[in-house]
């Protein structure tokens, strides 16, 4: 037995026969057998030194499925830690949707595939819910998981752990749906974009308070992935597309499209050192920094 069985074993005693969690129980039965099979394999990587982002699905280009595991993860690995389980289950549900939707996992559009990361999230709160609480002690980060999750701030949490927005994927999910059952037009969600924009470049350039801004850069970065993922897929489905848009709305779009760009690339560094001090303060204690939950209207 080495470590890297341990990890399963481990995780399949949790789980055993109990299928509360229905999901959590045909992922890791799926995947279990992935790796008995040989399909899949753990990979550790020495070079990762943070828990957090240490570990991570990938599927290599010989097709292999691997989940690589930092070395972190791998030295301060215990069968009693729940967090490694919980985050073991996450990147197995990364490794369930590859095997199943083969390529479709890596052709997605940018919305779509955060959709996945928000998904394996939602596995973690199953995980915890129906296998963990109770039975462990479970470390601060799950503990504020399931408190974001009473509060319906979820945000919050893929702020600082994904690093994207789950409002503003969630706002565009609902835009086109609106759309597609043909409730709002293309001009009423320009309008909302672009309202959207102002107020969010406004409130960036405003706030003076540390985690405040690296989360209205995490809220800004993603409206303009997802406005950029409307523009590429409006380009291949005409109809749903900016296209027939008005010129004037076409310049105050572009206009604030590149203001968002401009903040992401000014202000990239600064947001991404503030978070890598956030990750090894988090790590020091499994413990948050901040006390009070962040609240967008994104
Ligand atoms: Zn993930």
């Amino acid at each position: 037995m080495n470590i890297t069985d341990d990890l399963l074993t481990n995780l399949g005693e949790i789980i055993g026969s109990n299928q509360n969690g229905e999901n959590v129980y045909k992922i890791f039965t799926t995947c279990k057998e992935l790796f008995d099979k040989e399909k899949a394999a753990f990979v550790i990587d020495p070079n990762r030194k943070l828990l957090l982002q240490g570990v991570f699905f990938k599927r290599e280009d010989t097709g292999r499925l691997t989940v690589i595991l930092g070395q972190k993860y791998i030295d301060t690995y215990r069968k009693d830690s729940s967090l490694h389980h919980t985050m073991l289950i996450h990147e197995l549900k990364h490794l369930y949707d590859c095997y199943l939707l083969k390529d479709e996992f890596y052709k997605c559009t940018y919305n779509k595939r955060h959709w996945f990361e928000f998904q394996a999230r939602f596995i973690e709160l199953e995980f915890i819910q129906n296998y963990l609480v109770e039975k462990f002690t479970l470390s601060r980060l799950e503990d504020l998981m399931l408190k974001c999750f009473e509060n319906n701030d979820f945000n919050y949490y893929s702020i600082l752990f994904s690093q994207v927005s789950y409002n503003v994927f969630k706002q565009f999910q609902e835009m086109e749906t609106d759309y597609l059952n043909n409730k709002v037009s293309v001009e009423d969600i320009v309008k909302e974009v672009i309202h959207g924009s102002h107020q969010l470049i406004f409130e960036y350039l405003t706030i003076t308070d540390d985690y405040k801004r690296y989360a209205y850069f995490i809220i800004i970065k993603s409206f303009r992935n997802c406005l950029e993922d409307i523009i590429l897929k409006r380009n291949d489905e005409p109809d749903i597309l900016f296209s027939n848009l008005h010129e004037k709305y076409f310049f105050d779009l572009d206009y604030l499209y590149q203001k968002m760009y401009e903040i992401i690339d000014n202000y990239n560094e600064e947001n991404k050192n503030y978070l890598l001090q956030l990750q090894y303060s988090l790590e020091e204690n499994y413990t948050v920094l901040i006390t009070q939950p962040f609240h967008n209207q994104a």
